[in-house]
This record gives C-alpha cells, sequence and structure tokens, in this order.
C-alpha cells in the first residue's frame, strides 16, 4: 500500500523562450573599428542574466543580428508565427530582445498578431556591454521573470525596460541615450519590477482583434507616414500617391489639425488609399468633434480621414500596414481602427 504523501507539490518551472534580433545589447566593437555592432548570441548575450532568472527553464533562439533600424514588420510577422507555435508546444512565455530604436513599433506590430494570452515581453538595452554599468543583463532578467509570471498573462505585448513594465500600445523610446529612455505618456508604466518580481498596477483592457494572422502574405503594402511642420506647404502630399504608397498616415499638430492648404491634397489622397489622422504630439487620442476651422480635426475627418485614436503615427502606420497586407478595403480600415480604439479606452 502507498502512503499518499503529505509533501507540497512543487509547481512547475515556467518554460521562456527569448528569440535574439541584434541591437545594442547584443553589440560590441568586435572588428576593432571603434563602432559597435550586433554580434552576440547565446549565453554571450545574456552575460550575468543567466544566473538572475530564477526558477525558469530558458531556451534561447538566434532569429536575427541586425541593428533594429533593419527590422520590418515582415519580421513581426515571423516572429509572432514562431510565438504562436512555441506557445503551442507548451511554453508559458516568449522575450525578443532587439535593438530599443524600434522597440515601439515591434512590439506593438507584436501585439496586434499575437493572440496567445501568454506573457510576450520585448526589451533591450541603451548601453552596450562594454560601457560602465550596461543595462542590458539586468533588462533581460527582468524581461524573463515578467514573461515567466503567469499573473501577466493577457495583458497583450510588455516592453520591460529599466524595471518599468510598459504596455506595447503606448510605449515610445523617448530620449536618445538616457537609461529610462521609455515613457508611456498616456497612462504611465503599467508595472515595475522591484526585488525581482513584478508588480502590476494598471491592467489595461484586452485590444479588440483586429487582424487576422492567417491572411498576412509575405508581403506588406508600403505604407508613408508624413510630419507636418509649421508653414508646411504640402508639396510632398502631391506626390504620395504617385510613389505606389497603399497607405498614409499623417501626424497633425496637437489633436489632429494640419494647415490649410493641406486639405485639398489631403482629401484628394483619401480619394485614392486610406488616409489616417494621427497626433504628432506623442499621447491622448486624436479630437473628433471640437475644431470647426479648413484643416481642424472635424473638417479632415468629414473629408474621409480616418481616425488613428488614441495610437500615435508611428503604431498607427503598423496597423494600417497590416490591415492592408490582409486585404483590407478602406472601409474595413476605418471599422478597424474604430474597434480597436474603443477596446483600448474602455468604449467598447
Ligand atoms: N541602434 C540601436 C538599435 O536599435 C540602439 C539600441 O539598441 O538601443 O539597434
Amino acid at each position: 500500500m502507498s502512503i499518499p504523501s503529505h509533501e507540497p507539490k512543487r509547481p512547475a518551472r515556467a518554460r521562456v523562450v527569448l528569440y535574439t534580433t541584434g541591437g545594442t545589447i547584443a553589440s560590441t566593437d568586435a572588428d576593432g573599428s571603434g563602432g559597435v555592432a550586433p554580434n552576440l548570441a547565446g549565453a554571450a548575450l545574456l552575460g550575468e542574466a543567466a544566473g538572475a532568472i530564477g526558477d525558469i527553464d530558458l531556451a534561447v533562439v538566434g532569429v536575427r543580428q541586425v541593428p533594429s533600424g533593419e527590422l520590418t514588420i515582415a519580421d513581426a510577422i515571423e516572429v509572432s508565427g514562431r510565438l504562436r507555435r512555441d506557445f503551442a508546444n507548451g511554453f508559458d512565455g516568449a522575450v525578443v530582445a532587439q535593438g530599443t530604436d524600434t522597440i515601439e513599433e515591434f512590439a506593438f506590430a507584436l501585439d496586434l498578431l499575437t493572440v496567445a494570452g501568454s506573457p510576450v515581453v520585448v526589451t533591450g538595452a541603451m548601453r552596450h556591454p562594454g560601457e560602465l554599468s550596461a543595462d542590458g543583463p539586468a533588462n533581460l532578467a527582468a524581461a524573463i521573470r515578467v514573461a515567466g509570471d503567469s499573473r501577466l498573462r493577457d495583458l497583450g505585448v510588455l516592453v520591460v525596460m529599466n524595471d518599468e513594465i510598459h504596455a506595447a500600445r503606448f510605449v515610445r523610446k523617448s530620449d536618445s541615450s538616457s537609461l529610462g529612455a521609455f515613457a508611456s505618456r498616456t497612462t504611465g508604466p503599467i508595472g515595475r519590477v522591484v526585488e525581482g518580481r513584478a508588480r502590476r498596477y494598471v491592467n489595461p483592457p484586452p485590444l479588440a482583434r483586429v487582424i487576422e494572422p492567417d491572411r498576412l502574405g509575405p508581403f506588406v503594402p508600403p505604407v508613408a507616414l508624413v510630419g507636418c511642420a509649421l508653414g508646411d506647404d504640402g508639396r510632398l502630399l502631391e506626390h504620395l500617391a504617385d510613389l505606389g504608397y497603399a497607405g498614409v498616415v499623417i501626424e497633425g499638430f496637437g489633436g489632429g489639425h494640419v494647415p490649410g492648404r493641406l486639405v485639398g491634397p489631403l482629401a484628394a489622397l483619401a480619394g485614392e488609399v486610406p488616409v489616417v489622422l494621427a497626433s504628432r504630439t506623442g499621447a491622448g487620442d486624436v479630437l473628433e468633434s471640437t475644431y470647426g476651422y479648413d484643416g481642424s480635426e472635424r473638417d479632415l475627418l468629414g473629408r474621409g480621414l480616418i481616425s488613428a485614436g488614441f495610437l500615435d503615427g508611428r503604431k498607427a502606420r503598423v496597423l494600417l500596414s497590416l490591415l492592408l497586407g490582409t486585404g483590407a478595403s478602406t472601409a474595413q480600415v476605418a471599422a478597424a481602427f474604430a474597434r480597436l480604439h474603443r477596446s483600448a479606452t474602455g468604449l467598447a
């Protein structure tokens, strides 16, 4: 007869997969040229982080070895496919290590593409491994711990930098060199890593799923991101359709405004391709119903431009690119932006 054991059951160790893609976190001066470039992978990239991840089983997969300006939306589609397969194969969480220059866009693309509730965490480093107090190992260890923490499921893709946990939908690189370069100005970070454990203060609402990953081919149509500046005469806009762009995002002033002379070219463009109106301020929503002058948000939305809602221009471009990649029409693009906005702002 076997005697039932009263030993407490050990919780299963979390399994986390780390994808490496290059960036400063992986950069050394390997050729002695005086400048660093991505070349570290595997154990060399993990460095001291390997001893600081607690009770987590880690698998490391090299995906790319590039500065993050070389990553593309197609790369995000590929990584999201790997994520889906790895979660189906029993991984509990995933970390993507990449250059910080494009984290805000890559992480948001993964957020739109990754259906599983398992934590997906993107991280990087502001100081390369050869600098004093390089932040890569601490960021990696924190990201791996967050990815292995089942309490952080269903929050969408997260960005962990400098012991702060940000929602991919809001975070931006807001400083060219500070260790605290990442900020989510609309909400602040949703949590922090304190003494090696994640603490969550804010629950971002679940984002509506507006992208069907299975409908995406390898080709993502080109989408232009155009700024708007004092005294802008709009001459760039007149040529955009001829350049073969399948869609355009315009970052207007303030709540979504442009000089009156840009209205004609924008309205003409909106008759040919989807044109999304974002704010160049980097936080807050595009307005809907306040101003009534030529070039105001009411004027532009009334002429067929599509509101980016809470998304900044870069993130709106990612969403528009993915929607066009699934073959969405202008009406479907408008509906998807509206649905995403309602879900993210509690208006759903
Ligand atoms: N230039 C680097 C990159 O994005 C910057 C970084 O990783 O912090 O690849």
